[in-house]
């Protein structure tokens, strides 16, 4: 009864719910006869390690790392960072300094666990870069302690540069709080807690300057990990989560965007897309919804909310960097931007404030974007890769349907399950336990549902879907 409890509450108001419970359990009861039907489809049970760092974050350093971020009074990529203004506390190049020093500091409170590394070019100049400009991205790494499966890297990230009215300002104060001393807190913070667990695949705690000059130092990143051939399953870009203290926000959600049509799609990727439906099914899409069942898995004190858009509307941020790679990457962003705080002087105007200031932060908020962050990389750290080589059969036609896979690779998968879900819903409606078999014929039409299969380990942690390809 508890489960038709469940599916009851999230489909009807209190007051409708009586007389249509007895309807809705039989409804439930039909659904589960082909596989377990689940009106949400979650990230597996909790793991209890990852509930306790979780409850490590705290809204008291995020607050503490914002202010320090916005104390070097400009983050502008073109502001100073020879060793005076570093020395004088003013600059990116300060910024940048005390980045690296945090995540040391992390590091050696975990026996020197992770790797703190620096990613350092010059920008021709362009646009927004009047002379050629130093810029670096600063990172930590924890190592994967699998030998397979720490050559899979999930990545969270954020923007510690900062910009005024001007992007060419290279002296005023931008304190650049919100954006994006948060999303840089975020990743700090994710470092900071789950350099305390130990996980079979690799996380990457990334810092970027060159965002305000235009995704310049994502860009190099992105480009310098596709060139070594780093398997990034997973990219959580942070930018702008720090809740604005707005009336009208709502502290309850954030906002989760994925692309749907793949920004790097060849010809050959749009033709399979327009011909099998598969414009809501990116794996950056999938990731998007996975992040939704990690937020039912875990309580981070938030809800996302998936927008199922590459940005905000012909906006854009680090994780289209990614995108543009062919990286699996989402940006998380506060329910409602206040922009009289964003990318302005500070200046009072007809009794409006401007300016990006941390006292228009709400750092309880910025902690639960935290903590759904970190469950989401602990979540896919902890799990096995991803089923290989996912496809659906053609070879007749039929209305049953059969899938194939081959094993996740680094022998960590326990069992797999099918998931699948109606063409128009938008998110997994049903999963399928289909044990160690690598091949599963179901009594489910190909032409009226979305397939995908999972991973799961021994303790229960979920592997990104895949979604599989037509095999004739
Ligand atoms: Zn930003």
């Amino acid at each position: 009864m508890k489960f038709c409890d469940r599916g009851a509450r999230s489909f009807a108001p209190q007051h409708v719910l009586i007389p249509h419970l007895v309807l809705l359990c039989v409804t439930f009861w039909s659904l589960t006869r082909n596989g377990r039907a689940q009106e949400s489809v979650n990230a597996g049970p909790p793991d209890p390690q990852i509930v306790t760092v979780l409850m490590q974050i705290s809204p008291v350093r995020m607050q503490a790392a914002v202010e320090k971020l916005v104390g070097f009074q400009t983050r502008s990529t073109l502001s100073a960072q020879d060793a005076q203004s570093i020395a004088s506390g003013k600059g990116i190049g300060a910024a940048r300094e005390w980045i690296r020093s945090e995540f040391a500091r992390y590091s050696r409170e975990c026996g020197g666990c992770l790797e703190v590394k620096t990613d350092t070019f010059t920008e021709a100049p362009a646009e927004r870069i009047p002379k050629p400009t130093e810029i670096t991205n600063v990172y930590a790494v924890l190592k994967g302690t699998d030998p397979e499966s720490s050559k899979r890297i999930v990545l969270v990230t954020g923007h510690y540069d900062s910009r005024n009215s001007d992007t060419l300002d290279t002296t005023s104060s931008a304190p650049g709080a919100n954006d994006d001393a948060s999303g840089t807190a975020v990743s700090l913070e994710c470092a900071r807690v789950l350099s305390k667990l130990k996980f079979p695949a690799t996380i990457i705690f990334l810092t970027v300057a060159g965002e305000e000059q235009g995704l310049v130092g994502s860009r190099h990143f992105a480009q310098m990990a596709k060139a070594a051939g780093w398997n990034i399953e997973a990219v959580l870009n942070n930018d702008i989560v720090g809740g604005d203290r707005s009336a009208q926000q709502d502290t309850r959600v954030v906002r989760v965007f994925s692309e749907g049509v793949p920004v790097s799609a060849t010809d050959d990727d749009l033709r399979l897309i327009r011909n099998l439906g598969g414009e809501n099914d990116s794996a950056s899409r999938e990731l998007a919804r996975y992040i939704a069942q990690v937020g039912r898995t875990y309580d981070a004190g938030i809800r996302p909310l998936l927008v199922s858009r590459p940005d905000r509307y012909l906006r854009g941020g680090d994780h289209l960097a990614f995108n543009r790679e062919r990286y699996t990457a989402v940006r998380f962003t506060e329910f409602l931007e206040d922009f009289h705080h964003q990318h302005q002087d500070i200046r009072t105007e007809n009794g409006i404030e401007y300016g990006d200031l941390p006292k228009f932060v709400n750092f309880d908020y910025a902690a639960n974007v935290t903590r759904l962050n970190a469950a989401t990389l602990a979540s896919l750290a902890s799990a096995p890769a991803p089923p290989a080589n996912v496809h659906l059969f053609l070879k007749q036609l039929e209305n049953d349907s059969t899938l194939t896979w081959e094993p996740s690779l680094g022998g960590r998968a326990a069992e797999y399950e099918v998931l699948w879900r109606a063409t128009t819903s938008p998110e997994w409606e049903h999963v399928q336990p289909v044990g160690t078999a690598l091949r599963i014929t179901l009594p489910q039409s190909k032409d009226n549902v979305i397939f995908a299969v999972r991973a799961v380990d021994k303790a229960g942690h979920r592997s990104l879907p895949m979604v599989p390809l037509p095999e004739r």
